[in-house]
């Protein structure tokens, strides 16, 4: 039975057309970013920093101030041990950001929502981050991600991150006709466990089919940390047609479809307690992973040419 995506109306606000695609400096950016911090003192998530649930810092590109909105729900066993969710909420003037990125901010939330009722060990970080979209994009002293990581708030290890989640792009349905429901997990070889935890959390999930990769498409906040070889795993439906424009709107989104990634993100979170050390994803599991997706059989050999098609569609 499908559970209640308990953030429909939360989503359906952040993408209102009058916040005018929530940019930086901008009275909509402020009201997505109450909004926002609401949320996490609701979910009664510890701010990350003694400040507050904000980590602000000037931009180098523009002069304006990037605010990385962050908070942590601690598990019972952490001993330091953390896992990051992430997803940037800032977008452009002019179009609402529906798919881009409002669903995954409400995705995060709902699975923060969700392990409320289960037992974690490691401590779930929740890093909304700001400034993912041009002008900023990729911009490492402007970029929310990149500043995160730069300046990783104290009793947050780095060396000690398990995976960092980031999503970007999840909420539509993915534009081939018969995957719709298609979700990418990309860079599950980056780290141990990543490979089991997500097989296992995708395992009860009969109506998403989820498909692990390594390849790297370097389109979102996941950057970072791949830049840095620490564990990460993006989750993308794919970009859609109307992507980056007027169109990227709240009737576009599967709310179905995002109360199951959801889902995949709690059971992936308590799965990767037990899997800390279990083998990495290999390119034998890639060629079966790409054989389920394209239906029909790929080996080894042929992933550098299919890749190129998955990337196409990306
Ligand atoms: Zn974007």
């Amino acid at each position: 039975m499908m559970k209640p995506f308990y953030y429909e109306p939360f989503v359906t606000e952040l993408c209102d057309p009058e916040l005018d695609g929530r940019v930086p400096g901008t009275p909509g950016h402020d009201t997505a970013r109450t909004m926002i911090v609401n949320s996490l003192a609701d979910l009664k998530l510890e701010p990350l920093l003694a400040s507050g649930y904000e980590q602000s810092y000037k931009a180098a590109m523009g002069g304006i101030t990037g605010r990385n909105l962050l908070g942590v729900k601690r598990g019972t066993g952490a001993q330091g041990k953390w896992v990051l969710l992430g997803a940037h909420y800032d977008h452009l003037a002019g179009c609402p950001g529906a798919s881009d990125n409002a669903a995954s901010v409400g995705v995060v939330l709902e699975a923060i929502r969700r392990l409320s009722e289960r037992h974690h060990d490691c401590d779930v970080v929740v890093a909304i981050f700001d400034m993912e979209e041009p002008p900023f994009f990729n911009d490492e002293r402007s970029m929310g991600s990149y500043i995160f990581h730069d300046r990783c708030p104290e009793g947050f290890d780095l060396a000690l991150l398990q995976c960092a989640v980031v999503l970007d792009l999840v909420g539509h349905q993915t534009e081939i006709p018969g995957k719709e429901q298609s979700l990418f997990a990309l860079g599950v070889q980056s780290g141990p466990g990543l490979k089991q935890a997500l097989f296992d959390a995708r395992e009860p999930l009969s109506d998403l089919e989820v498909y692990g990769s390594s390849v790297h498409v370097g389109l979102s906040d996941h950057n970072v940390f791949y830049e840095n070889q620490r564990p990460h795993l993006f989750l993308t439906s794919g970009r859609a047609h109307h992507y980056h424009t007027a169109n990227d709107t709240i009737d576009k989104l599967d709310f179905k479809k995002m109360s199951n990634i959801s889902e995949l993100i709690a059971n992936f979170v308590v799965s990767l307690d037990r899997n800390q050390t279990a083998e990495r994803f290999t390119e034998d599991d890639h060629a079966a992973e790409m054989s389920r997706f394209f239906q029909k059989e790929i080996d080894v050999d042929q992933l550098p040419l299919v890749l190129m098609q998955l990337q196409a569609k990306l």
